[in-house]
C-alpha cells in the first residue's frame, strides 16, 4: 500500500477513490420540455425522516445548472443490463441509441431501471467543483434486477464478483 504524502498525487487519489466501489445512477432531470441525464456515482442516502438522499455534481456538468433551475430530479438506479445507459449518460457513446422515458411524479424516469428515487431540491452545499444537492424524496420505485456496478473504472457485476 502507497502512504499518501502531503502531495497527494491527482492519479493516485482517483485510482484511491475508484478502488470504492458503487453503483451506477443516471440522474434525470426537465428544462423547458427538454429531459436531460447525466451518469452519477456519487450518491447516497442521508436521512430517513425526513427521507433525503445526496448527490455531488460537477460544476462544469450542464445538468448542474439544469438542478438548480428545475429544482429537481430523479436518481434511476442502474441495473446489471444498463451498462449502455450509463455509457451514454456520461458522454462516452459514439452512437448515442434512443432512450425510453417514463414520467413518474412529474419527473422523467429510465423505464427498466433498478430503483428510482424523485427528489424535490431541498438544499445545496458547495464543495470544491462540486456541489452537494440533497433532495428531498418524493417517490421511490424498486424492481427485482441486479446492480450495475462500478469499481476500479470498469463496469462490473454481482454474478462476477460472485464466481
Ligand atoms: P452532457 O455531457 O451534455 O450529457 C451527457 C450525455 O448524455 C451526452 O452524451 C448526451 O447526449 C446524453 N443525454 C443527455 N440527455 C439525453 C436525453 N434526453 N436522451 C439521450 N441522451 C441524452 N459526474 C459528476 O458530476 N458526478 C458524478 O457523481 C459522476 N459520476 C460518474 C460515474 C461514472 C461511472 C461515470 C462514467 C461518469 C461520472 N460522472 C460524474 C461524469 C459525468 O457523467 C459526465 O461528465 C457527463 O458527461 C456530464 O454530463 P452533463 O450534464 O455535462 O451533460
Amino acid at each position: 500500500m502507497q502512504i499518501v504524502g502531503q502531495e497527494v498525487d491527482d492519479r493516485l487519489f482517483r485510482n484511491a477513490m475508484g478502488s470504492f466501489t458503487t453503483g451506477v445512477t443516471v440522474i434525470t432531470t426537465e428544462i423547458a420540455e427538454e429531459v436531460h441525464g447525466m451518469t452519477a456515482n456519487a450518491f447516497m442516502s442521508i436521512s430517513l425522516n425526513p427521507r433525503l438522499v445526496a448527490i455531488s455534481v460537477g460544476e462544469n456538468a450542464r445538468m448542474f445548472q439544469y438542478i438548480k433551475d428545475a429544482k429537481k430530479f430523479a436518481v434511476n438506479i442502474l441495473s446489471s443490463d444498463q451498462q449502455k445507459e450509463s455509457m451514454q449518460f456520461a458522454g462516452q457513446l459514439k452512437e448515442e441509441h434512443e432512450i425510453a422515458f417514463s414520467t413518474y411524479k412529474g419527473l422523467p424516469i429510465i423505464e427498466d431501471a433498478l430503483a428510482v428515487v424523485t427528489c424535490e431540491l431541498h438544499s445545496e452545499y458547495v464543495a470544491g467543483d462540486h456541489t452537494i444537492f440533497i433532495g428531498h424524496v418524493t417517490g421511490v420505485k424498486l424492481s427485482q434486477k441486479d446492480p450495475l456496478l462500478f469499481s476500479q473504472g470498469k463496469y462490473r457485476e454481482l454474478k462476477e464478483l460472485q464466481e
